[in-house]
């Protein structure tokens, strides 16, 4: 899988850049930006850029209190066993396949062949792709990431859930190319 996207690369500010000013969608400070210099900032992201890319969350910026706090949060010991177990079951999936080792790499044929969803999953995805105009590219990613995040949770079926995860994953298509 591709790596998750980074709008800072540029300025090297870190946190949601969505504006010149960098404070658009910022729960402390106001952003004074017009919406045609938002439009315009995040449109030097082209959408086909953006297609190829599986994974766009918007990461609010973290409050220093919540920085210092002590969440519950997995150590990396134990996610990267969860990473390993989703990786080994991804190699187990494409024996016999030639050059395929892992969801991302699937061709179409075999997303139709490992990414079978439920009625109620087809009409989840076919109603996400008309709302965010998404491209047969863009559908066939999610279906891959959808995968990757059944595999995550140790789940030999694709479920509905899974597939609304993955949906969410592309908040750039449904804030910017709806
Ligand atoms: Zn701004």
């Amino acid at each position: 899988m591709r790596q998750a996207f980074s709008s800072s690369a540029r300025d090297g500010r870190k946190a949601t850049q969505e504006c010149p000013c960098g404070f658009f969608g910022d729960s402390t400070r106001e952003c004074h930006c017009s919406p045609p210099q938002i439009q315009r900032y995040v449109s030097k992201i082209s959408g086909p850029l953006i297609d190829r890319i599986d994974i766009h969350i918007e990461v609010p910026a973290v409050k220093y209190k919540e920085l210092r706090g002590a969440s519950a949060i997995e150590d990396s010991a134990t996610v990267r066993e969860r990473v390993l177990r989703a990786r080994m079951r991804q190699s187990a999936r494409f024996t016999g396949e030639k050059k395929i080792f892992a969801n991302a790499q699937m061709p179409p044929k075999l997303i139709r062949k490992f990414c079978a969803i439920s009625d109620e999953g087809e009409k989840m995805l076919e109603n996400a792709i008309t709302r965010m105009g998404l491209s047969a590219r863009a559908h066939d990613r999610i279906l891959k990431v959808a995968r990757t995040i059944a595999d995550l949770d140790e789940s030999a079926s694709l479920q509905t859930r899974h597939l609304g995860e993955a949906i969410q994953y592309r908040t750039l298509d449904r804030t910017y190319w709806a």
